[in-house]
C-alpha cells in the first residue's frame, strides 16, 4: 500500500526523530509495542521512560522489554503521562501517545483531556527542536469524542512559528479509526501554562 496505515505511519515519524543515544517518551504504554518499539531506535546510550496508571501495561511492557532483552534501555513507571516533568529534565527527541483505553482490559480506564493537554504542554517544553510528538486518537469510546475535540482545540491553537502541527487520517473508514496527529517542534521556546 502506498498510503501507509497510521499506526504505521506513527511509526515512520518516530524513526525520523529518534536517533542512537536519544531519550524518548511512551505516554500511555499499555502493552508495551511503542515502548520495545523506541527502545530498538535509542540504542544502548538512549531511554525510553514509559508511563501507564494501570499496573497491568506496566507488567505487560515490562515483560516485553524482557522478552527483548531490552529492559536496560528503557524506565517503565506507574504515573500519570501529566506527572512527566517529575522525571525528566532532558531533552526529549519523541514522544507517543495512544489515546483511550487498553484493549483487552477495564474500557472505563482511558486517557482524560486534561491529563492529555497537561501532558503535551509538558512534552513541548522538554521536546528538542526537530523532535516530534505523536498522539493517535482513539475516539470510538464513551468520553473519547470530548477528549478528541479538546485536543484538536489545544493542538490547533499553537503558535506556528514554533510548532508545525499535523493531522493524518483516513477520510472514509467505517467504526470512528483512529486517526494521527503529530507535533514538530522546529523553534525553541517555552510555553507559559
Ligand atoms: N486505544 C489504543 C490503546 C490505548 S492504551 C488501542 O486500541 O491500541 C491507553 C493506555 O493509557 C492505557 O493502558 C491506560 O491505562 C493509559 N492511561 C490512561 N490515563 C493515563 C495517564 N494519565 N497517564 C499514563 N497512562 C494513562
Amino acid at each position: 500500500m502506498m498510503i501507509e496505515r497510521v499506526i504505521q505511519y506513527a511509526q515512520t515519524l518516530l524513526k525520523r526523530a529518534v536517533s542512537e543515544g536519544d531519550i524518548t517518551v511512551d505516554a500511555t504504554a499499555g502493552n508495551g509495542h511503542d515502548t520495545l518499539f523506541l527502545a530498538n531506535l535509542v540504542g544502548d546510550d538512549g531511554y525510553v521512560y514509559a508511563f501507564d496508571i494501570q499496573k497491568q501495561a506496566v507488567d505487560a511492557t515490562l515483560h516485553r522489554l524482557l522478552d527483548n532483552a531490552l529492559e536496560h534501555r528503557a524506565i517503565v513507571l506507574k504515573d500519570g503521562h501529566e506527572n512527566v516533568t517529575k522525571y525528566i529534565n532532558k531533552q526529549v527527541a519523541a514522544a507517543i501517545f495512544n489515546l483511550g483505553y487498553l484493549p483487552g482490559s477495564n474500557h472505563e480506564i482511558v486517557t482524560k483531556p486534561n491529563t492529555t493537554i497537561q501532558a503535551i504542554e509538558s512534552l513541548l517544553n522538554l521536546l528538542k527542536v526537530g523532535g516530534i510528538i505523536v498522539l493517535v486518537v482513539y475516539h470510538g469510546h464513551e468520553g473519547g469524542k470530548d477528549e478528541r475535540d479538546e485536543v484538536i482545540r489545544y493542538v490547533s491553537n499553537l503558535p506556528q512559528k514554533y510548532v508545525h502541527v499535523l493531522r493524518y487520517e483516513f477520510m472514509n473508514q467505517k467504526n470512528d479509526p483512529p486517526f494521527l496527529i503529530a507535533l514538530e517542534k522546529v523553534k525553541e521556546y517555552s510555553i507559559e501554562s
